[in-house]
């Protein structure tokens, strides 16, 4: 398994603002829908779990690593 880079909670910069929105692995998978964190933007970001792009699919290696270890955040 590729080691991912994770420097502290799985996420993304915002498009707009690039704000940094946390995006905890079991969200994702669930609903897939954050608000960027800035108050001052109004991003919505609508993630398909179905959709595989490369941040997602880094999201799922990582939700992985957490079931093999049995230890979710
Ligand atoms: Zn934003």
């Amino acid at each position: 398994m590729k080691p991912v880079k994770q420097n502290q909670q799985p996420g993304m910069n915002c498009p707009e603002c690039q704000t940094f929105i946390i995006m905890p692995v079991e969200h994702i998978l669930a609903a897939g829908v954050f608000s960027c964190a800035n108050p001052a933007c109004s991003v919505e970001l609508r993630l398909d779990s179905k959709r595989s792009t490369k941040s997602l699919d880094a999201l799922e290696t990582y939700a992985q690593a957490m079931n093999d270890l049995g230890k979710p955040i």
